[in-house]
């Protein structure tokens, strides 16, 4: 009952590298039509199916419309660049910080790789940008990015902002050859964070 194949990868990361618990506030970023959003929610028990877990909760973020998932709260038809949208992933927090954020997003490719490719770099170094500001410390960042110029930057910004830092293959991701993910984990915190 998942609604996309996508799912399959982030059930075996988390299975692997254990992302998601009970209670956790998780922010989905690109996540129409919503399969990353169903295995989030499911993890944290955002729908409070579990009544002796605690309850997470799960915000869901996409351009394209997303059908309602239970346990999650959509700000969809929405471009997470903007201003608009950060202020409402902010408003629907609640004054919490996120233990895990997850970047999803592919732009409408145009067929150049690399022009694609630098396009993503952009997307996810907004993602990092917000993360500094709207992550817990100790938490878990997973982004998509697509193998080629630009990637290696922002590694090494990744590796200033988290104590871990791992490229990741998922098996059901190996018929796009250059889909890779970053999976961050333990975010230092922003003092910690700064050249110094
Ligand atoms: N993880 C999703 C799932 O499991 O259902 C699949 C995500 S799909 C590969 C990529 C999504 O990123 C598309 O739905 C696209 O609309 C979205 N996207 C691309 N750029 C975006 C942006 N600037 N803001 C929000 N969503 C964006």
């Amino acid at each position: 009952n998942w609604r996309c194949r996508s799912a399959f990868k982030l059930l075996e990361i988390d299975d692997k590298h254990k992302l998601f618990t009970p209670g956790q506030l998780v922010i989905d970023i690109g996540a129409a039509p919503g399969s990353w959003t169903q295995v989030a929610c499911r993890r944290t028990n955002a729908a409070g199916s579990d009544a002796k877990l605690p309850k997470g909760k799960v915000i869901s973020i996409d351009l394209l419309p997303i059908v309602r998932v239970p346990g999650a709260q959509i700000i969809d038809c929405t471009d997470f660049t903007s201003l608009e949208c950060q202020d409402k992933i902010i408003e629907l927090s609640a004054g919490k910080k996120a233990d895990v954020i997850l970047s999803d997003m592919a732009p409408n490719a145009s067929g150049i790789k690399t022009f694609d490719g630098r396009i993503l770099v952009s997307l996810v170094s907004k993602v990092l940008k917000f993360s500094v500001n709207q992550l817990a410390v100790n938490g878990t960042v997973l982004v998509k990015l697509w193998h080629g110029a630009g990637c290696d930057e922002l590694e090494q910004v990744m590796d200033k902002l988290f104590d871990s830092v791992k490229l990741v293959k998922p098996q059901a991701s190996r018929d796009d050859s250059r889909e890779i993910y970053y999976l961050c984990q333990k975010f230092k915190g922003l003092e910690n964070s700064e050249d110094n």
